[in-house]
């Protein structure tokens, strides 16, 4: 019998209310052993109702709590589930939690209830990482996404192409008994047309990966400048609220500091570097490997340089540091008197000139920097989905079994060759959605979930 499973389903600390979650043929008998109410016994309740009561350990009461019973299989794992609302805190909770398990529940494994309602075939494999892209979601755009995959869009597209695969496939199966010359030519072209067809459906797909990539990691972008540019000052612009302590004094801004900005619906994960410039002291140097760091990992460097001061040498240093990768140069305090005036040395990037005191040039900034994040992507309008790198993957050698089955029906390879091809390329596919995915596949996918997840 499937073993029963317990786990805090909301964040550890302080807050209003927490949840146990328990899933399995045991939920409600445990749930039974451990609440306490007048009005009667979980086994009574019916389905998808709740319930206020105790949760009592020794004769003690732990917490006063409301309790939901929902039995199989209208659930989230569907299962048995017994979701037990109680007071937040730290000890509330864990206390629950270890009556759970006293009673007999297992802890549960991250991300092993929705494992479980992807075993228990309520969700596919794309619905079930749907669950974590909208947990993590950080932008509107990226939420949206995601529940257009939890709601099936994805797994959609994937049954259709899977099924025209299949069509393709039983075709050409059905002629393997046949010889060679009795093939007309039609019929290989009708193959080769279908087949076509279908990789340039998936091609559609695995151009949203790049879409895809931005929404859920962002893009991560250095703010660097010679001290007092204007660093700090930016970064509050772009975030909109003030998050860093703006300072007149250079080299106050010692180590980096991350935040992450919403710019047009993409998550902007900003780096503020200490001035990249000459160690002075342990600290300074400190802050400055940092920002090297920082610089090496980021998708696009925003370099300010101050407008109302003359031409600096710091300037054309910082500017070696960023050779050929993505760059926007920012001239700041656009408010102030001119007195930069950039030699004609200076290698010449995208430019904006911004005043983040006043917010001038800042929407200017910010087309630029979505323009920078998008680029590579290849718009498919009609495509609502954005898929993951594993999904990627998995079309990008589907594609390549294609690929290879075009060829062979182009050089007249037997039936059974072509067929094979095709095989794979349907596998592939089948990963995607967890029809052929294998228990490695599976295990990659939920140990990135959380507990109680
Ligand atoms: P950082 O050292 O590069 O981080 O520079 P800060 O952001 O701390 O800015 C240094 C000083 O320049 C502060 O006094 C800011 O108020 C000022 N400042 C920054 N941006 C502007 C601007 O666009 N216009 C004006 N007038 N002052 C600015």
């Amino acid at each position: 019998m499937e073993e029963t499973i317990a786990a805090i389903s909301t964040p550890i600390g302080e807050g209003g209310i927490a949840i146990v979650r328990l899933s399995g043929p045991r939920a409600i008998g445990i749930a039974d052993a451990i609440y306490v109410s007048p009005r009667g016994r979980v086994a009574d309740f019916s389905t998808h109702t709740v319930h206020f009561g105790s949760i009592g350990r020794n004769g003690e009461i732990i917490d006063q709590v409301m309790l939901t019973v929902m039995r199989a299989p209208k659930t989230y794992t569907a299962e048995d589930v017994v979701e037990i609302n109680c007071h937040g805190g730290l000890l509330t909770a864990k206390n629950i939690l270890g009556q759970c398990l006293t009673h007999g529940a297992r802890l549960a494994e991250p991300g092993e209830f929705t494992k479980r309602a992807f075993l228990n075939g309520r969700i596919d494999l794309t619905q079930a990482e749907a669950v974590m892209d909208l947990i993590g979601a950080k932008t509107n755009r990226a939420h949206t996404a995601a529940v257009h995959a939890l709601e099936g869009h994805l797994s959609k597209r994937l049954e259709e192409a899977r099924e025209r695969l299949i069509t393709v496939l039983a075709h050409i199966e059905a002629t393997i008994d046949f010889p060679e010359d009795d093939l007309s030519a039609d019929t290989r072209e009708k193959w080769l047309a279908d087949t076509t067809a279908i990789m340039a459906f998936l091609n559609q797909l695995l151009a949203t990966a790049q879409e895809g990539r931005v929404l859920r990691q962002g893009i991560a972008v250095a703010i660097i400048g010679r001290p007092n540019a204007g660093k700090s000052s930016l970064m509050n612009a772009l975030l909109g609220q003030d998050r860093s302590i703006v300072t007149p004094i250079a080299g106050t801004t010692r180590d980096t500091i991350e935040e992450t900005a919403n710019i047009r619906g993409i998550p902007i994960r900003l780096t503020d570097t200490a001035g990249i410039r000459k160690p002075r002291g342990a600290v300074e140097h400190h802050g400055i490997s940092r920002s090297r760091k920082s610089l090496e990992a980021s998708d696009l460097i925003l370099h300010i340089v101050d407008n109302s001061r003359v031409f600096s040498k710091t300037d054309s240093e910082l500017s070696a540091l960023y050779e050929g990768k993505p760059a926007i140069q920012v001239l700041n305090k656009l408010d102030l008197p001119k007195k930069l005036v950039l030699p004609a040395e200076f290698p010449k990037r995208e430019t904006v000139a911004v005043s983040s005191l006043l917010g001038d040039g800042i929407e200017q900034l910010k087309d630029k920097i979505e323009a920078i994040a998008w680029s590579g992507r290849v718009g498919s309008a009609d495509v609502d989905v954005a898929i993951n790198e594993r999904q990627a993957d998995a079309i990008r050698r589907s594609l390549k079994s294609l690929t290879t089955a075009t060829e062979e029906m182009n050089g007249k390879s037997s039936q059974e060759i072509i067929s094979q091809e095709l095989r794979i390329s349907l596998d592939a596919i089948g990963e995607i959605v967890g029809k052929t995915a294998t228990e490695d596949i599976l295990a990659k996918i939920f140990s990135t979930f959380c507990i109680g997840k």
